[in-house]
């Protein structure tokens, strides 16, 4: 990876190109050294954000084209906000850059000639999108010179965590609220992470691991590392742009828990366009949350600026945060670009995931089965003409959840004989030819 050197004298640093300045509040626009240690905004407790120097960021990009950049989480190093080349070198060599892939058989159900896939529950290490925010969280702590780190999880936020943390050679520990996907949490062990089940949801054992960040000193991937864990984010949407060959899509459908994903999202689509790579203003953002847990898309459709918070009961773990910290953040976007936000029950989100798996032959999780009933929903509605450029985001995997999807028939065991097979392939081949005149009936 081709980095620049620090002009400072010594002990310098390999510098990477970010053209990162700083942090700023979202709201009151104070700003901070990008080197402290704030993380939410004293005067009004917002997030902060992290700005660049887009001028400068602008020359690196003609100095060093698309061929020249690593395909990984780095590709956009100008726009993300790790300055420490040692301690991005050692993270997410081989996250990010997730296939976009044109989605036709599923598009040609939903009357969709240009539908695509943005598949991060490909994304490695961990195969879930939060393997792109999380590599930012352990390059910054890198930076800070620790060797701990902190998380608390729906689940896929653990499981990132353990794995680059491992790689990186960090120590992790994953709080786990209640209800937690039993999948994610074993695979956190197995990768070699301390975890801890906390009674409470989500949103309250949030609030409890900040107290724990404050007292103990150790930081949080998604709490105390947030403004840079949120940078993280934003190379979703700069990926699907340059896989599109720098044509910006009409439409977005992206799942929305905290909000990062599509917040940041906006923000990198704008980006582009400050850079004049791309022309993304027109692009669309549709948030799509479970009806179980729907605080932002509620919000979208009542066209009110904040969010109300709700208490979870969902099957899609992964999308259960009630008090959305970046909620105000994607109400925004979604004002500023136009969009709508829709969600979807629990059955309709099962139906999703199978829909996906028998169009397109990927097994997702609920969070991306909530992704696909909206955009059948959507679809349906007449939101998107045929023709336009709708990408959907498929954000986790499902093999992590499977435990947690509805238990199909289990076939009965047969004699290892050839007639008895005969007799059981004609049983299976009238079973779907029964479900498939049911599915017809079910759209007629
Ligand atoms: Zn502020």
């Amino acid at each position: 990876m081709s980095t620049l050197t620090a002009q400072s004298p010594a002990g310098s640093i390999q510098r990477t190109r970010s053209c990162a300045t700083g942090l700023a509040c979202h709201r009151c626009d104070k700003h901070y050294e990008l080197a402290d240690t704030v993380f939410s905004c004293p005067d009004c407790g917002k997030g902060l954000d992290v700005v660049y120097d887009y001028e400068l960021a602008a020359r690196h990009f003609k100095d060093f084209p698309s061929s020249e950049r690593p395909h990984n989480i780095w590709h956009f190093e100008e726009l993300l906000p790790i300055v420490d080349a040692a301690a991005q070198a050692r993270v997410g060599q081989f996250s990010g850059y997730t296939p976009l892939i044109r989605a036709d058989r599923l598009g040609a159900e939903l009357g969709l000639s240009n539908l695509y896939l943005k598949d991060d529950s490909s994304n490695r290490p961990s195969l879930s999108y939060k393997d792109r925010v999380v590599s930012m969280s352990v390059a910054r702590l890198l930076e800070r010179g620790k060797g701990e780190i902190g998380c608390v999880s729906t689940g896929n936020v653990g499981t990132a965590v353990a794995s680059l943390a491992a790689k990186a050679g960090v120590d992790a520990y994953v709080f786990y609220p209640n209800a937690l996907e039993d999948m994610k949490a074993r695979a956190c062990m197995a990768l070699g992470a301390k975890v801890c089940q906390v009674e409470g949801n989500y949103d309250e054992a949030n609030r409890r691991c900040r107290e724990v960040a404050e007292s103990t000193g150790m930081d949080f991937a998604n709490i105390t590392l947030r403004p840079f864990y949120a940078e993280g984010a934003k190379t979703a949407a700069f990926e699907i742009v340059e896989q599109l060959d720098w044509r910006t899509p009409d439409h977005i459908v992206c799942p929305a828990a905290g909000g990062t994903l599509s917040s940041r999202m906006h923000k990198g689509l704008g980006e582009l366009q400050l850079l004049g790579l791309a022309e993304t203003d027109g692009t669309r953002f549709h948030i799509a949350q479970p009806s179980g847990c729907n605080p932002i898309a509620s919000a979208i459709i009542a066209e009110e600026a904040e969010v109300h918070p709700v208490t979870p009961e969902t099957a899609a773990h992964s999308l259960a945060i009630g008090a959305p910290g970046d909620g105000y953040l994607v109400i925004d976007a979604v004002l500023k670009r136009g969009g709508t936000g829709a969600f979807a029950s629990d059955p309709e989100i099962f139906a999703g995931i199978d829909l996906l798996a028998a169009t397109e032959g990927l097994l997702t999780e609920p969070a991306g089965g909530t992704t696909i009933a909206v955009l059948e929903k959507l679809a349906a509605a007449g939101t998107f003409a045929p023709d336009d450029t709708v990408v959907a985001l498929i954000t986790g995997n499902g093999l992590k959840t499977l435990y947690d999807h509805p238990q199909k028939p289990w076939p009965a065991k047969i004699d290892c004989e050839l007639d008895a097979m005969l007799e059981a392939l004609t049983e299976l081949k009238r079973g779907d030819s029964l479900m498939d005149s049911a599915r017809a009936q079910l759209r007629a």
